[in-house]
């Protein structure tokens, strides 16, 4: 594409943000973001509390968020500094407990020794029979190849592993057939509780693609990056350095690809560009484009999470806990609705907001409504000994768009991977690697790489 092209971005989150960083490095500087809301990050969402800021969104990175890192390089900031993440256990009664301890749970080492055992397992077939499964985005697997780029050298690698497809099975049924069911111990915390589903619909692929061995080892280790002012601040900064730092407060009204050019409609005004990519949530791409029939039918297969955050004041005179604390007994599609894990971003300070979590739907199980999900969150913290004063903050996002196995299997990424380009329209964002910050910036870097 000619270095003069004039291109919109739609969405000031992390991969739209992280388009034009890699647009502009590679010398395209006639780029537009345009972002819906007043702020940039998406849902790396950051607002304040008295003389701090929390996470309504994202919370944490590990030492392979190697484009995020990038980013931070560009923007000029840092997780150094950022307050440390601890975490607990709670059972369904509040009462903490460890269990992933032997000494405090010898009937468990049999258990917790098979655990052990598994994980290895699970961390060698993943080098070997599921070679290529950690590439950017899932191009070829559904029919056995790898195709993508390796953010560690940053180059394009594709080849043969017909074993991939096994890929587009629940994580569950995965974990069974390769005889690592228990790794599901340790894969669910940072999957289940952090809003991405249950085991049991989700398509290992996802699962596999953000909690890579190596990721997941820096979650069980506790080596986690935050940020003192939270995610939002790394994309604050880089829309700060961008040649052109998004236009907030933009909305939409039509967007159609006409004679060559892509005519976006803005109120009174139409601009024409020579190419758009869309990080926006794909599902609702139809309600303002001039879809194709492939892109809706395609696009009308995503389905996505009900998660939503609270962020919480507690009563006056409450002892503010020491760190975070996970539920595993309500990661359980049983128990839906229940807080799954609550956030303490400051170690026993009380000038802070708690923020809860829960997820509202399951595949066939009919969707719980929010007012129901805010009321058992609540009710979580109040049996873990925190009345909430007042909720001063609440989101029910869209979270983690994703297809199920028969769509995965079917090859809807290598369908909607081959319409890339077509009426001068990209696709990027979540839906199409996964909805992590690491995942989603990755791809927008390979996007431009391969197309621009
Ligand atoms: C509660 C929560 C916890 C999370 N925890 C983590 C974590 O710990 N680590 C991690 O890596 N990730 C985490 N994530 C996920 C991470 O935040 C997302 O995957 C990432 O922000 C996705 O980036 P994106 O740019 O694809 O989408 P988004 O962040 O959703 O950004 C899309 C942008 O497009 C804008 N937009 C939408 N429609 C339009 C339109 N029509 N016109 C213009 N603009 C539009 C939106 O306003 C938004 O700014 C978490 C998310 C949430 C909600």
């Amino acid at each position: 594409m000619n270095k003069d092209a004039k291109i919109c971005i739609i969405g000031g989150g992390p991969a739209g943000l992280s388009a034009a960083v890699h647009l502009e490095k590679k010398g395209y500087t006639n780029y537009t973001i345009l972002e819906k809301e007043n702020w940039v990050g998406g849902k790396c969402h950051s607002p304040h509390y008295k003389d701090k800021r929390y996470e309504m969104g994202a919370i944490m990175g590990c030492p392979t968020y190697y484009a995020v890192h990038e980013l931070e390089e560009f923007g000029g900031a840092t997780h150094e500094g950022g307050p440390k993440l601890e975490r607990g256990y709670r059972r369904l009664n509040g009462k903490p407990y460890d269990p992933f301890d032997p000494k405090r749970n010898p009937f468990l080492i049999p258990r917790l020794l098979k655990t052990k055992k598994q994980v290895k397992k699970l961390g060698s077939i993943l080098k070997t029979k599921y070679k290529g499964y950690e590439y950017t985005g899932h191009r070829g697997v559904a029919e056995g190849r790898y195709d993508g780029f390796d953010p560690v050298t940053g180059e394009h690698i594709t080849g043969e592993n017909p074993n991939l497809k096994d890929l587009s099975m629940p994580f569950d049924k995965f974990c069974k057939m390769n005889g690592v069911e228990l790794c599901q111990d340790i894969w669910i915390a940072p999957f289940t509780a952090f809003g991405y589903g249950y085991f049991d619909e989700i398509p290992a692929a996802y699962v596999l693609k953000y909690l890579d061995f190596e990721t997941a080892m820096y979650f069980v280790n506790k080596n986690l990056w935050t940020w003192i002012d939270g995610t939002q601040s790394i994309y604050e900064c880089v829309n700060a350095k961008l040649k052109n730092p998004a236009r907030l407060g933009v909305t939409i009204d039509k967007v159609t690809r006409e004679n060559g050019k892509v005519q976006v409609y803005i109120g009174d005004t139409v601009e024409e560009y020579d190419a758009i990519i869309v990080t926006s949530p794909l599902q609702f791409l139809p309600d303002y484009f001039d879809a194709t029939a492939e892109e809706k039918e395609y696009f009308s297969k995503i389905d996505y999470e009900r998660y939503d955050v609270t962020a919480n004041v507690l009563k006056p005179g409450t002892d503010y806990p020491d760190m975070s604390y996970y539920i595993f007994d309500n990661m359980k599609p049983e128990r839906i609705g229940n807080l799954m894990v609550f956030y303490v971003r400051w170690k026993k300070n009380p000038d802070q907001v708690i923020t809860t979590y829960i997820l509202r739907n399951h595949k066939g199980k009919e969707l719980l409504s929010y007012e129901k999900g805010k009321k058992l969150a609540a009710e979580g913290l109040a049996t873990c000994g925190m009345t909430v004063d007042k909720c001063v903050y609440e989101r029910d996002w869209y979270y983690f768009p994703h297809v199920f196995e028969k769509d995965y299997a079917a090859g809807w990424y290598d369908k909607v991977e081959a319409m890339q380009g077509n009426l001068n329209t990209y696709y990027a964002g979540e839906i199409m690697s996964f909805g992590d910050m690491e995942e989603t910036v990755q791809y927008s870097k390979d996007l431009v790489a391969r197309f621009f």
